[in-house]
């Protein structure tokens, strides 16, 4: 796993790439937007720690500027902890927000809740290349996701969710199952941020609004895909 380390202040960005160090992991760091949107293209990393405060652009242009391309898992660390701040960095598609100041052990937790993320996907994938329900398409292994043909752009979360939904369509799925299989148990990840991302994923997915919506939302249960 490759992570992308964003941060202009020294000190943070030294305690981040000692700790990265010690628990060796392989990382590059960058302390302005535009060597981050750089470095994001040139090393494609599969995970990126990011401030919002950033010297020459906010980390949210930052995030919407990578998301057009990549894939990576995109973690904010930033001293603005109001919910509208993280919400708006969630929709913008972050996948997860650590408030500072951070204890090391937080953030290796979260480091080790993105890893599981990315191995539960992968290992989705060996079971059956093509999943096909209606209109919808999932290409597990090149992580490609269709409505009628068409490609639908997803963040890595929401295809997460898509393919939690997906491998289990037709039941319905509670929200603190889907956040301990999306989030792990280290995670306290609330329903406000799952109904965020549900929200998005449901929109990116509806074609033709005359239709029903695949998933479905049970109020206070939780989300089912419908069996098309
Ligand atoms: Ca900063």
């Amino acid at each position: 796993m490759k992570i992308l380390v964003v941060e202009d202040d020294k000190s943070v960005l030294n305690l981040i790439t000692t700790t990265l160090k010690i628990h060796q992991y392989n990382f590059v760091s960058a302390m302005s937007g535009t060597e981050a949107v750089s470095l994001c293209a040139s090393h494609a990393p599969d995970l990126i720690l990011l401030d919002l405060g950033l010297p020459d652009m906010d980390g949210m242009e930052v995030i919407k500027t990578v998301r057009t391309w990549s894939n990576a898992v995109i973690i904010i660390i930033s001293a603005r902890g109001e919910d509208a701040d993280k919400i708006a960095a969630l929709d913008a598609g972050a996948d997860d927000y650590i408030t500072k100041p951070f204890s090391i052990d937080e953030l290796l937790a979260r480091i080790r809740a993105a890893q599981r993320r990315m191995t539960f996907v992968s290992s989705e994938s060996v079971e059956s290349p093509v999943f096909i329900n209606g209109n919808l398409k999932i290409n597990y292994a090149s992580n490609l996701v269709y409505v009628n043909e068409e490609e639908v752009h997803l963040t890595a979360i929401e295809y997460k969710l898509l393919c939690l939904l997906a491998k289990n369509a037709g039941k319905v799925l509670t929200h603190s199952y889907i956040i301990r299989k999306i989030w792990g148990n280290e995670m306290e990840t609330d329903i406000v941020s799952l109904r965020v991302y549900m929200t998005a994923l449901r929109k990116k997915l509806r074609k033709d609004p005359a239709e029903e919506d695949m998933i479905r939302t049970h109020i206070g249960i939780g989300y089912q895909m419908l069996k098309k």
